[in-house]
């Protein structure tokens, strides 16, 4: 099957984030071989939005922060460099995939575990949940591989097919999300190192110094609100690990005081500080937010609309922040990805590849990105 490709930014069902351990019948993707080292280390990428251009932030009138030394947004010195025509062209190919109908991967059923648990219809991608039973220590041992396998799978099936019926999939049949959480949750406390506590620790630090002042929070330019957009924020611990620091700074801090928001969209509402919306679609104004934050939830082939969304609702000068699998990227490396973001108006600032995902040595893939 022919999914959507970017230079860079693979999506072969094969190198999806967590997905191990595969037999693939479908002979239609091309896969010489199958990697070893994967879903190791998460890059996080910081991209600054173009629309700063000229838009100098300013320190005066501000009541909610404190004295602002801010001069050039510091992050538009790195890294403009050549716009690939080769990616240009396939960035366009995003209108294909638009039009792309809800395909359900000829593999599906070769994870043996789940397909005695999936629906064995599955032409209008209904999926059976499973069901929770008391369980002998054996059976329960069994039970969490195929969780395992299950989440897999459940993931998988996200990362080939629209975020339009990725919605439509979870409003039909919303416990299919709960077993995805339950999944993600037990893979996430294995790793090392969370991806989402090494974005809030950057708003943590980087709220020591005042909003639009190099090296601080990226502000609303009159207001210097701090607007975050969590996008495909899972259960939203973003937004709760930011409250709760914002809450404590502004009482502890004499000097300073931050005004701030966030917002946490998904696909499914399990606690209220989330919104449901496909995050190629929010409900919120252009240039609305300060910071975008995709935090491994790129997924769906229509992953570029997301970027588009997030450049619709950023404003001048804001920035976006992404978590990835390091695996997804083509190139290992991320570059291309990279160079596809700046087609569509971000600057980069940097690349971290040292966030480790997984605990497995076997699995580590120390690539230096940039
Ligand atoms: N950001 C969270 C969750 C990551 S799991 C964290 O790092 O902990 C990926 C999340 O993206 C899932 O919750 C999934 O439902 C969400 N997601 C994927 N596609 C989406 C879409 N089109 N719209 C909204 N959420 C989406």
């Amino acid at each position: 099957m022919e999914l959507f490709k970017v230079a860079g930014w693979d999506l072969k069902t094969d190198k999806v984030a967590f997905a191990k351990d595969k037999k693939k019948k479908n002979n239609n993707t091309k896969q010489k071989k199958k990697p070893k080292n994967r879903g190791s280390y998460a890059n996080t990428i910081e991209i600054t939005n173009r629309k700063q251009f000229g838009t100098k932030p300013k320190a005066k009138g501000e009541k909610i922060d404190g004295p602002d030394d801010a001069t050039e947004a510091e992050t538009v010195t790195t890294k403009e460099t050549e716009t690939p025509a080769e990616t240009e062209t396939k960035v366009g190919k995003n209108e294909q995939s638009k039009k792309r109908k809800q395909e359900v991967p000829e593999t599906e059923n070769s994870d043996k575990p789940v397909s005695k648990v999936a629906a064995t219809d599955n032409s209008d991608t209904t999926i059976q949940p499973m069901k929770k039973r008391q369980l002998t220590p054996l059976q329960q041992k069994m039970m969490a591989k195929l969780t395992g396998s299950r989440f897999r799978w459940i993931n998988e099936q996200f990362y080939t097919i629209s975020s339009e019926d990725a919605l439509g999939l979870v409003k039909k049949q919303p416990e299919l999300f709960d077993e995805y959480h339950d999944g993600f949750r037990s893979q996430v406390q294995s790793w090392p190192e969370n991806p989402v506590n090494v974005f809030v620790d950057q708003i943590k630090q980087r709220s020591q110094r005042p909003v639009n002042a190099p090296g601080g929070l990226p502000g609303l330019q009159d207001s210097k609100k701090i607007v975050i957009a969590d996008m495909g924020c899972g259960e939203a611990q973003l937004a709760l690990d930011v409250d709760t620091f914002f809450k404590d700074f502004n009482k502890t801090s004499r000097k300073w005081k931050r005004n701030y928001k966030v917002h946490s969209f998904d696909l499914k509402r399990v606690n209220k500080r989330i919104t449901v919306a496909d995050i190629r679609n929010v409900p919120l104004p252009d240039d609305s937010c300060t910071i975008v934050i995709f935090c491994l939830s790129l997924m769906g082939t229509n992953f570029l609309d997301f970027i588009k969304e997030a450049y619709r609702i950023l404003a001048p000068g804001g920035e976006l922040w992404i978590a990835e699998i390091k695996s997804r990227f083509g190139d290992g490396k991320g570059d291309e990805f990279v160079n596809a973001l700046k087609l569509m108006g971000f600057f980069h600032k940097k690349t971290d590849d040292e966030i480790k995902c997984s605990q497995d040595s076997n699995s580590l893939n120390p690539h230096k990105i940039l």
